[in-house]
């Protein structure tokens, strides 16, 4: 439970994915569990596929109907809460903000790493977009790992050397 640990049990992570068939498409995961003043998520989206409301307290939730999966809301939450996933030919696309020096390369292997921030698998980088203006100033990375991970993987670790 992530009220003792800090960390989503697997239930809760998956509370917060669409079906598999679904996912065919890129979408938006978005992990924010508990009630923060805070909404860029929602402002950012240019699909309303986003809702937190009036109150910006609430949890925020998402229509996949409405997700496009263009990653604006990747980028633009400030507690790297949301990324961007898709399945295809057995592996899991995974499109996540990376706030760390030195930025992966294409075609590069890198540690898969969990939410508890074990290593859980290698994965393989396949696009590096380097922060600019244009992306809050964050880079968005695009890894592959097989898809028994979907629900594990969360970011990535550079291997050891
Ligand atoms: S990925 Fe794009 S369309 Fe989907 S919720 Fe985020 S900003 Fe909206
Ligand atoms: S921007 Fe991120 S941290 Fe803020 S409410 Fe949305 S998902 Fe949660």
């Amino acid at each position: 439970m992530i009220e003792k640990t800090a960390v989503p049990d697997k239930n809760q992570i998956k509370s917060r994915f669409p079906s598999k068939k679904v996912l065919i498409r890129p979408k938006a995961i978005i992990e924010c569990y508990t009630e923060i003043p805070c909404n860029p998520c929602e402002t950012s989206c240019p699909f309303d596929a986003i809702t937190i409301g009036e109150d910006i307290n609430k949890i925020p939730t998402i229509d996949f109907d409405k997700c496009t999966g263009c990653g604006i809301c990747v980028y633009s939450c400030p507690g790297l809460a949301i990324m961007n996933v898709m399945i295809k030919n057995g592996k899991a696309y995974f499109k996540i903000a990376y706030e760390l020096l030195p930025l992966p390369k294409v075609d590069e292997k890198w540690l898969a790493i969990n939410r508890h921030g074990d290593e859980i698998a290698t994965c393989k980088i396949e696009q590096v977009m380097p922060p600019k203006k244009t992306n809050n100033k964050t880079a968005l990375i695009t890894v592959s790992v097989e898809q028994p991970y979907l629900y594990d993987f969360v970011t990535i670790r550079r291997a050891h050397e």
